[in-house]
Formats: C-alpha cells, sequence, structure tokens
C-alpha cells in the first residue's frame, strides 16, 4: 500500500459526533459497528487503541486487527450476518461488493465461523472488470482494498440473513487510486493542513479542519408497472421518448405540499433503514415536479457524508421497489420537467467544533470569516472550470447548458450584505478596525447575513448559504467525492496563497486580524468577477459571464478536457491527489462512460421506436385509411379526414426518416479504443441533436395517437396517476 494511502487510512478521524445527531435515539445507527458496539465486543485496550485512531488519528496498529475483526465478526453474527465484504466505490461511479462467508472449514473439516485481521484490513476483490482507464494491465488485474476505520462498518439485511460491509479504499498493485474514497481522504487532508496553516498565523488555531459536508438529495418515485413498461427508464434511468402533458409542472402547486400517503410510507421505510444505518436523514419534503422528492441529512464529515449518501441511494432504490415504485435518481428523467440535483452543502470545522464559514459574533471571528469566505472565492474562481468537470456526465448535461436547463457558468453567490461588506474591504475602507470593535462597514451585520437568504440564490451553482457553500450543480445521481475532492484540492491551494499573503503581512508586525481584513479585501478584489448575486438562468447572465471571462462549458466533452488542461492537472499534482497519469486515465474513463452512456440511450431509443411506437403508428394509420375510405365508400367528401390521414402518414414519414438520420449519426460516432475526445464531440454534435429530433416525431405522432394504442406509459400516466 502506498505509504500516504496508509497513513490517510489511520490518521483520517471522523469529525466528532454531531451534538444533533440522534445518537441516542432508538434504532439510530443499529445497524453499524459503532463506539457502542465496538465498547460492548473488544477489550478495553483494543477498544481505546481503536477509538484512539478513529477519532485521534492515531496509526491503526495492526496487531490488533485480529481482535477488531472477531469482535465485528460476534456483533454481526449476533445480528443476523452470514456474510462480509469490502465495500467500495470504483471508477463506474457505483458502490461494488463482493461477498464471502463467515463459514469456513478446519483442517479436519470441522465448520467454524471466521473473521481474520487481515479479512478485515485487506482484500483481493477480482476487480479486472472495474474501469482502470488503462492503469491496470491484465496481469495484474486484481487491485486489492483496504480498510477505512474512520467510516463505521455496517450490516446490509436481506430477507434471509445481513452482510456486514466494511468501507475500503481500492489501489492497483502499483499503488494507483481506483477509486473515489482515496482522493477525498487525500484531498481532506490537503484542506485540514492548509486551513492550519491559516488558522495558525491569525492565532486561533485548531487541532484539526474537518470538510463537513450535507446532500440534499433530490429524486422522483414513479410507479413500479410504469416504469417496468418503459426501456428507456430501466435501461437509461431517463425518458427518451413522451409528450409531455397538458399540465406540467405550470403551477409548481406540488412544492411543499402534502405528501401522499403511499409516499410517505415509503420515506418512512426509508427514514428508519437510514437511521438504523447511522444515516442522520433528518428532512424530507415534495420538490417542485410532480412525483419529486427530496431527502436531506444532517452533515458529517465529507468521507463519512459521502459513504452514507452512497449508501442512501442503495436504501432508496431497494425500499422504492419493495412499495411497487421505482426511485429515479437521474438528473432529468423527464423532459420538460424539472430536473434533479443533489446539493453539496460544504464548510469547514475546527476539531473544537468552529465553523469557519460561520460569520463570528465577534469582530476577530469576523475576520477569520471573510478570510477564508475569500480564500473560496478565489478557488472557485480559479478553477471553476474543474469544479464543472467534476459534475461533467451524460445525465447532468440536461440540467447544465442544455436548452431548458440553466447555463453551465461556474459563479458564486454571496448576497446583498456580504457582497457590500467584501466591496468596502476592498476599498480599502478596512483600516484597522478589527482592533477596535465592529464600527462601520456594516460589520454588525454580520451575524445578520444568514437571514440574507434571498430565493435568488436557488439560481446560483455555488451559493453562500449563511454558514455554508452550496454547490448546486452536482447532479442527483452522482457520487458526491468528486466533485468534493476538486473543490477541497482548489480551496487547499487558496489557503495556501492567502496563508503567504498573510505572513508577508504579519512580518511587518501588522495585527494578525487587520492583516486578515486586508487579504481578505485583496482577494476578493482580484477574484470578484466569479461573484453574481443575479438570476442566473437568464441570457443576460451568459453575455455578462463571457465579459468576465468565466467559462461556460456546455457540455460534458467540453467540461471533461480541462482535466487535460496544465492548470487544473498542476493543482491535482501538486496537491498530491493525483499522478500525472492517473488524471489522464480519469479523463479517459469518464469520456468512455459518457459516450456509452449516450449510445446505449440511443439504442433503447431506436428499439422503442421500431418496436413500439412505428407498430403502433402504423396501426393509427391503417385505421384512418380505413375510416377515410368508408367515408368514400358512403359517397362523403369529407376531406378534412383525408388531410388527417394525409399528416399522419407524413409524421410517420418523418420519423422513418428521422430514425435513419439516428442510425448513421451514431455509426459516424462509433467509438475506437480508447476512445478519442472527437467521438465525444460527435456524441453532442450529432447524436443528441437526431435523438432531438427523432423523439419531436415520436412525440408529435404520440398527441395524435388513440391513447389505447400507444405502446407506453405516457408523461401523463407517469406524473399524475
Ligand atoms: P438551508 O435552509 O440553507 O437549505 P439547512 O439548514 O436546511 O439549510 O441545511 C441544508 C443542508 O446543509 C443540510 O443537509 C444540513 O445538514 C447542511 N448543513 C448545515 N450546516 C452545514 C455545515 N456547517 N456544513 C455542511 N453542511 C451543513
Ligand atoms: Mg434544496
Amino acid at each position: 500500500m502506498p505509504n500516504d494511502v496508509r497513513a490517510l487510512l489511520s490518521s483520517t478521524p471522523g469529525l466528532p459526533p454531531h451534538p444533533h445527531a440522534p445518537r441516542n435515539a432508538a434504532g439510530f445507527g443499529a445497524d453499524t459497528y459503532n463506539v457502542d458496539a465496538m465498547r460492548d465486543t473488544l477489550p478495553r485496550p483494543v477498544f481505546e487503541r481503536l477509538l484512539a485512531t478513529i477519532e485521534k488519528g492515531e496509526r491503526l496498529d495492526s496487531k490488533i486487527a485480529d481482535e477488531v475483526a472477531h469482535g465485528m465478526k460476534e456483533w454481526a453474527v449476533a445480528r443476523g450476518a452470514t456474510h462480509f465484504t469490502h465495500w467500495f466505490h470504483p471508477l463506474n461511479g457505483q458502490s461494488a461488493e463482493k461477498h464471502d462467508a463467515f463459514f469456513t472449514l478446519t483442517g479436519d473439516g470441522e465448520p467454524i465461523l471466521r473473521f481474520s485481521g487481515s479479512q478485515l484490513i485487506q482484500a483481493e476483490p477480482d476487480a479486472s472488470s472495474f474501469p482502470s482507464g488503462g492503469m491496470r494491465s491484465t496481469f495484474e488485474a486484481r487491485g486489492y482494498t483496504a480498510w477505512d476505520p474512520t467510516s463505521p462498518a455496517f450490516l446490509v439485511r436481506h430477507e434471509r440473513g445481513a452482510t456486514l460491509c466494511v468501507p475500503t479504499v481500492f489501489l492497483s498493485w502499483r499503488g494507483e487510486t481506483l477509486d473515489q474514497k482515496t482522493p477525498l481522504l487525500r484531498s481532506m487532508e490537503d484542506v485540514n493542513r492548509a486551513a492550519c496553516r491559516v488558522l495558525k498565523l491569525l492565532k486561533r488555531p485548531a487541532g484539526r479542519v474537518h470538510t463537513t459536508m450535507g446532500t440534499e438529495q433530490e429524486y422522483f418515485l414513479v410507479d413500479r408497472k410504469h416504469f417496468d413498461a418503459r426501456p428507456d427508464l430501466v435501461v437509461a434511468g431517463r425518458t427518451v421518448l413522451g409528450a409531455v402533458p397538458a399540465k406540467g409542472q405550470q403551477m409548481e402547486d406540488h412544492y411543499f405540499g402534502a405528501i401522499p400517503e403511499r409516499v410517505v410510507a415509503f420515506m418512512e421505510e426509508v427514514d428508519q433503514a437510514a437511521w438504523a444505518l447511522g444515516i442522520p436523514v433528518k428532512t424530507r419534503h415534495n420538490e417542485v415536479a410532480p412525483h419529486q422528492y427530496e431527502i436531506a441529512p444532517i452533515f458529517e464529515d465529507v468521507n463519512r457524508a459521502a459513504d452514507h449518501n452512497m449508501l442512501l441511494m442503495e436504501v432508496m432504490r431497494r425500499v422504492a421497489s419493495r412499495r411497487g415504485f421505482a426511485c429515479l435518481l437521474h438528473e432529468k428523467p423527464f423532459a420538460g420537467v424539472n430536473g434533479s440535483g443533489k446539493h453539496n452543502n460544504w464548510s469547514l470545522a475546527t476539531d473544537d467544533g468552529r465553523n469557519l464559514l460561520d460569520p463570528g459574533s465577534d469582530p476577530a471571528g469576523n475576520a477569520q470569516f471573510l478570510l477564508f469566505a475569500s480564500a473560496v472565492i478565489q478557488a472557485v474562481h480559479r478553477h471553476g472550470d474543474l469544479l464543472r468537470a467534476g459534475v461533467a456526465h451524460a445525465g447532468n448535461d440536461h440540467r447544465l447548458g442544455a436548452n431548458e436547463a440553466p447555463p453551465a457558468i461556474v459563479s458564486v453567490y454571496l448576497g446583498e450584505a456580504l457582497s457590500e461588506i467584501f466591496e468596502s474591504i476592498a476599498a480599502g475602507k478596512a483600516g484597522d478596525i478589527a482592533s477596535k470593535t465592529e464600527v462601520g462597514l456594516g460589520m454588525s451585520r454580520l451575524p445578520q447575513i444568514a437571514k440574507d437568504n434571498t430565493d435568488r440564490n436557488r439560481t446560483s451553482p455555488f451559493a453562500f448559504t449563511g454558514n455554508k457553500f452550496e454547490f448546486r450543480a452536482v447532479g442527483s445521481s452522482q457520487a458526491i467525492q468528486m466533485p468534493n475532492v476538486y473543490v477541497n484540492a482548489a480551496v487547499a491551494e487558496s489557503l495556501d496563497d492567502v496563508a503567504d499573503r498573510l505572513e508577508k503581512r504579519l512580518k511587518t508586525k501588522q495585527d494578525p486580524m487587520a492583516a486578515a481584513l486586508a487579504v481578505a479585501g485583496e482577494v476578493y478584489k482580484e477574484h470578484r468577477a466569479v461573484v453574481f448575486n443575479g438570476d442566473g438562468y437568464t441570457a443576460e447572465w451568459v453575455k455578462d459571464a463571457a465579459k468576465r471571462g468565466l467559462p461556460n462549458l456546455k457540455d460534458t466533452p467540453a467540461a471533461l478536457a480541462v482535466l487535460a488542461d496544465p492548470v487544473a492537472k498542476g493543482l491535482l499534482v501538486s496537491h498530491k491527489i493525483f499522478l500525472e497519469h492517473e488524471v489522464d486515465a480519469r479523463y479517459l474513463i469518464q469520456l468512455e462512460t459518457f459516450i456509452r452512456t449516450v449510445e446505449i440511450e440511443a439504442s433503447v431509443m431506436l428499439r422503442m421506436v421500431d418496436t413500439g411506437v412505428l407498430p403502433a403508428a402504423f396501426g393509427q394509420q391503417e385505421a384512418l385509411a380505413r375510416s377515410v375510405a368508408a367515408a368514400q365508400a358512403a359517397g362523403l367528401k369529407s376531406p378534412a379526414q383525408g388531410k388527417l390521414l394525409a399528416e399522419y402518414a407524413a409524421g410517420v414519414d418523418e420519423i422513418l426518416a428521422r430514425r435513419a438520420a439516428l442510425d448513421v449519426a451514431l455509426a459516424k460516432a462509433k467509438k475506437g479504443h480508447p476512445p478519442a475526445p472527437e467521438h465525444a464531440r460527435a456524441i453532442c454534435d450529432d447524436v443528441r441533436p437526431a435523438m432531438a429530433a427523432l423523439r419531436a416525431a415520436c412525440d408529435a405522432i404520440e398527441s395524435k395517437t388513440d391513447a389505447a394504442r400507444w405502446p407506453f406509459p405516457t408523461y401523463h400516466q407517469m406524473l399524475f396517476q
């Protein structure tokens, strides 16, 4: 195992228990091997050593591993577990597991249950089919997983038993990262280092700085029978056909409305399953679109939050299918209806519980807050393109930059009050106020900022919301690790820069708080171009942003190209998140995933057209023709009916023509090996427009066809029944 990964695994303590987490509430964490379970099952010295690893970041002593494994197994078996698995997040965006039974046979054939320290600490999943972007050649295809003791092991219950899941990292034998957790742990460590450096200079030191994260998860629920009858939903997670109903979401009457009984039952089961798994879910409500909902947890350190979000998505899918629903996590399951995001509420907290993005109640706290906020502004301005790359995938293209979506420009919303304060300190009005009281500059208004949340921040991809930043561009189906790796790396770099500036000023004997304010003003002044408090969904903003030099990366290939850019690469490599070839590999994997995703969508669309839409349309056309012929036979002229038939037939021809055009576009875009950026470009420039054209033709026919003939559940059925 590479040394830094070994060190990370034994030195990235989780956030101390959140004071508001319902830890003592009945059932919370009952299916996790948490502190209580450890205390109950481990000898005292072993328990204390493990706790020191988890909470204080002390190195894990491999000698205690056997005893920890034994305790964990006893705990799991007592709760019905028969198997264990290392649980990890390979680069396909899913979680992966391979179950092994505790059951084994001793040398003399006696059946026993065993879980050894080495099985806990390391495993070799047969991982040759996980994406590696060429990093892993076949002769060393195995890769291995290694235990992350800072994220609690948990039980996944099945009908007849349960599996003990041990969160792990996943690496190649040469030590390359093949997963999402390792870079996240590295980036957390990097932010911790840089933030502690700044705090020390401010003479407000901290033992550790944690990245905190609360993810608001949006989703749709549709009836299982409708879902099963839509090959596009089953295969691609979104509808590639379907006429938008007369009543869409124009009224927005669903938002925060009463939740239907059946859905509440689903939510209750999800909440309870999540609580048992130690996922602190807290809020649930209707979202804007019909059948769209949201679930949000109390924030945690980002490593746990990422594991928990992954797990929560699995729980939601499972509970949905048990209850006759399908849970759609896709960013845009329905055209013409709101899409789904996953708002990443991001902040920094010290080990003694200070939120560094919470405006303080005293001048020194305020100066510290402004300094950290300015560092975030600088990070987003410098690396907005990388943040955009972090949320780039086929599904999110329908939410960012597409015709019915907001533009894909990464800007920061601060709100009027905070912007004014930054403007004043940037104008040099800070003077030596830090050493006096909070006179002038509206500094006394800082604690009020939390209340300055107008609705406008809803259109911002990166909004300050009172005591945290909300990165709203993340897609609902996405694993949150990589977007946060990029935010963390960019902020770490920015904090280092801020620390350098502070150091210079402190050498001139400037008071730390005055220096902090001066640096915050200076940084803001250089990067205020990224701050935008207006409506981010307008055409004017697109023009304005271009003048400000902010990139507008409209689709996945354009955004992913940032990973080949020396600035972005330089950041990731110099901050030791990745080696250079790891960035290249990830670029390739994501390009390929993008190409494959759209190809699958196009193929399922062609299949649905051939086996569903066209047969239905031919049937309708025949019925129309018969009707016209019957009218003529009866001596009626009925020119309108003749016209209708001609129009309908022209519509069917249109489908055939556009269907053929999609075939041609797909053939042209057929990817080579390895996939090249031009294949992805062809997908965007040729295949997607061909799909849109075919869809329009099919949707037009759908609205003229006998409902009883239509082969797929309609939007109306899926969204309003
Ligand atoms: P809002 O009203 O701005 O949406 P909420 O308090 O409802 O804010 O929180 C939204 C999400 O943000 C929740 O998941 C919450 O846990 C999370 N959150 C709150 N404070 C923080 C913080 N300091 N760091 C990270 N996430 C946070
Ligand atoms: Mg929200």
